[in-house]
C-alpha cells in the first residue's frame, strides 16, 4: 500500500474511470492476462450492488432516485427531467444521474452545448442509459481499423447485447409493420426497420436486467484477485516519465490524501469531457487534444398509436416501457440521422384529463443527427479557473454548420412522418432538443491512422506522444455518427486492452 491509506503504490495497469469503457480494460484484461495488478479509480461514490450495476435494476423508487442523486457530482440536489421529450427547448436540466457544466458551454456568436452533461458514480453513464447498442454503417464505420465487425461482436458479448430481450411486446410488431411501410422503400435490408439491438437481458424470473459496467466487468473481473476498485478517488494527474506513462497522482475523496500510485500502463476512460481534461491537466496538450467535438443533434417527437385497443397492464415500477419495445432505424449515408422509437412513461405534451389513455400507446421517436466534422469544435481547459473538483475548468466552442442545419431539417420533415405512420402525432410540431441532450459527445481524443496532427491516439487507443497511455470512451471514435456510440467505443477499449495485455504476457508477468 502506498503512504497515503488504502490506495496501492504500484500496479500494472491504472484504469481512470468506471463506466463501461474503463469496465471493459478491466474486463479483457482480467480474461487475458489474469495475472497482471489492475487498479480502477472513479471519482464518484458506489450508488449499486453490484457496483456498477443500471440504476434501473433498482425496483424500489426511491432507492433509484437516491442513487441517481449521487450520481450527480456537484449537483446532486438539481431538478431533472426523466425524459428527453419532457425537455422545453431553452431550458436547461439534466437527466437524472447526470449533471450539466455550470458555465462555459456557449460563447458569443456560436451554438454551445448547453445541455452537456456528465456523471460522477461507478459505473459513469452507464448506470443510467437507454442501453442501445445499434452497429455503426456506412461512414460511421473507422475505415482503416482492421477486425471492427470482431470487435464489435465481442462489444457485444461484454455489454450482454441481445435484439430479442424485449420480443414479446405486444406492440412492437405492429410499430416496425407501419413504420417499415413509410420509410423502408428503397433501403437495403441491413438498414431497413428493425427491433434495437439492446444491453438487457431477461432472468429466469422474467425481471429486465439492463447492463450497467456489472456486466461489462463480469465475474471474472469481480472474483479477480489481482482488480480492486476505487471509487471516491480522483486521478488529478498522469505522471510521465522519459515519453512513457509511468504513475497517477489520486486523491483519495475520503482523507483528501494525494498519492502517487505507479503504474507500468495507465488507461484514461473518464469520459469525453474529463478524458481531455486529465490529459492537459498533465502537460499533454497534443494539437488536435479536445478538438471534432462533436455531438448528435436530436429531434423528438410523440404519437400515439391509432388502432391499438389492447388492455395491457401498466410496467411495473422502475421497468422501462416494454409494450413498444425499441425500434432501430439505422443510419445511411444519404439520410444521416439515426432512429430510435420506444414507448415514453407519460406524453411530453398534456392531454385532456377524461384522455383514456391505453399504457404504452404513446410512442416516443428520437432520431440521432450526425455532425459536420470541425476542428474548431472544440473544449478549452483553463490554467487560472477550476471546476468543482479543481481540474482545469472546460469550455466549449461549438457551432452547427449550414450542412447540420439541412440535416436537422430532413430530420424534423422525417420524424413527422414517421409519427403519422405509427398514429395521431402529439404536440404541433417535433421538439429539437438543446445542443448536448443526446449524451453522445465524441471526437475530443480521437483515434487517427497515423500522427499526423489530426488526432491523439493510434489504432490502439495509445496516445501518439506518450507510450504506455491509452484513452477510451465516445471521445476515440474518430467519425461522424448518429448511432448511439458506447457500442463502437467498448469496440475500441476491447482493441486497446488486448494490446495492453499481449505486451503483459511479453514482459513475462503472466502465466
Ligand atoms: P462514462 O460512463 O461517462 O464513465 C466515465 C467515468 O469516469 C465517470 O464515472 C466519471 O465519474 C469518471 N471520471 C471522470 N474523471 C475522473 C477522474 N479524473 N478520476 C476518476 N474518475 C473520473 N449510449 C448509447 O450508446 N446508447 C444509449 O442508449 C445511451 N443512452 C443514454 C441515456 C442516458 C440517460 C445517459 C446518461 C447516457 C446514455 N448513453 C447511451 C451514453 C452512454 O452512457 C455513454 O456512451 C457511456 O456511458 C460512455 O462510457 P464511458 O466509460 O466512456 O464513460
Amino acid at each position: 500500500m502506498s503512504a497515503a491509506g488504502r490506495l496501492p503504490g504500484s500496479v500494472d495497469v491504472a484504469i481512470v474511470g468506471s463506466g463501461p469503457n474503463g469496465a471493459a480494460y478491466a474486463r479483457i484484461l482480467s480474461e487475458q492476462a489474469p495475472g497482471s495488478r489492475i487498479a480502477m479509480f472513479e471519482v464518484g461514490p458506489t450508488v449499486t450492488e453490484p457496483p456498477g450495476a443500471h440504476v434501473k435494476n433498482l425496483v424500489d423508487p426511491a432507492a433509484q432516485a437516491a442513487a441517481e442523486r449521487r450520481s450527480q457530482g456537484p449537483s446532486a440536489d438539481a431538478a431533472t427531467l426523466s425524459s428527453p421529450a419532457a425537455v422545453v427547448a431553452g431550458r436547461r436540466q439534466a437527466r437524472p444521474g447526470t449533471f450539466l457544466l455550470p458555465d462555459g458551454f456557449a460563447f458569443d456568436g456560436e451554438d454551445g452545448l448547453p445541455a452537456v452533461a456528465m456523471s460522477s458514480n461507478v459505473g459513469g453513464m452507464g448506470a443510467h442509459w437507454t442501453c442501445a447498442c445499434p452497429r455503426p454503417g456506412g461512414s460511421e464505420r473507422i475505415p482503416y481499423l482492421p477486425g471492427l465487425d470482431e470487435l464489435l461482436t465481442d462489444a457485444e458479448r461484454v455489454l450482454g447485447v441481445t435484439a430479442t430481450a424485449l420480443e414479446d411486446a405486444p406492440f412492437a410488431e405492429l410499430i416496425r409493420r407501419r413504420l417499415s411501410a413509410a420509410i423502408d422503400d428503397g433501403r437495403s435490408p441491413a438498414t431497413r426497420v428493425q427491433p434495437m439491438p439492446l444491453a438487457v437481458h431477461r432472468r429466469a424470473d422474467g425481471q429486465l436486467v439492463w447492463s450497467g459496467s456489472d456486466v461489462v466487468m463480469g465475474e471474472v473481473t469481480r472474483s479477480n484477485p489481482h482488480f480492486t476498485l476505487y471509487d471516491e478517488a480522483l486521478v488529478t494527474r498522469v505522471v510521465v516519465e522519459q515519453g512513457r506513462a509511468a504513475a497517477v497522482e489520486v486523491r483519495d475523496l475520503r482523507s483528501n490524501e494525494v498519492s502517487t500510485v505507479r503504474a507500468s500502463f495507465v488507461v484514461v476512460a473518464a469520459d469525453a469531457l474529463r478524458t481531455p481534461q486529465l490529459l492537459w491537466a498533465s502537460g499533454i496538450r497534443p494539437a488536435a487534444l479536445g478538438r471534432y467535438l462533436n455531438d448528435q443533434a436530436q429531434v423528438v417527437y410523440a404519437a400515439r398509436i391509432s388502432g391499438a385497443d389492447t388492455t395491457i397492464e401498466p410496467p411495473a415500477a422502475g421497468a422501462i416501457s416494454q409494450h413498444s419495445g425499441v425500434s432501430w432505424i439505422p443510419f445511411t449515408d444519404e439520410l444521416p440521422y439515426h432512429g430510435q422509437v420506444m414507448q415514453l412513461d407519460a406524453s411530453p405534451v398534456p392531454l385532456a384529463d377524461d384522455d383514456p389513455v391505453v399504457p404504452g400507446s404513446i410512442v416516443g421517436l428520437g432520431l440521432f443527427c450526425a455532425k459536420e466534422l470541425r476542428w474548431d469544435d472544440r473544449l478549452e481547459f483553463a490554467d487560472d479557473r477550476t471546476d468543482s473538483y479543481g481540474m482545469p475548468a472546460i469550455r466549449v466552442h461549438y457551432k452547427l454548420t449550414e450542412h447540420d442545419h439541412r440535416t436537422l431539417d430532413q430530420a424534423r420533415d422525417e420524424i413527422v412522418r414517421m409519427a403519422k405512420a405509427i398514429g395521431e402525432p402529439l404536440g404541433d410540431v417535433p421538439i429539437t432538443l438543446p445542443l448536448g441532450a443526446s449524451l453522445h459527445y465524441q471526437g475530443t481524443t480521437r483515434m487517427g491512422e497515423s500522427d499526423d496532427g489530426t488526432s491523439v491516439c493510434g489504432p490502439d487507443s495509445e496516445v501518439w506522444s506518450v507510450s504506455g497511455l491509452f484513452v477510451a470512451g465516445n471521445n476515440v471514435i474518430p467519425t461522424s455518427t448518429a448511432a448511439n456510440p458506447t457500442l463502437t467505443s467498448v469496440a475500441l477499449a476491447i482493441r486497446g486492452a488486448r494490446r495492453i495485455a499481449r505486451e503483459l504476457r511479453a514482459e513475462g508477468a503472466q502465466p
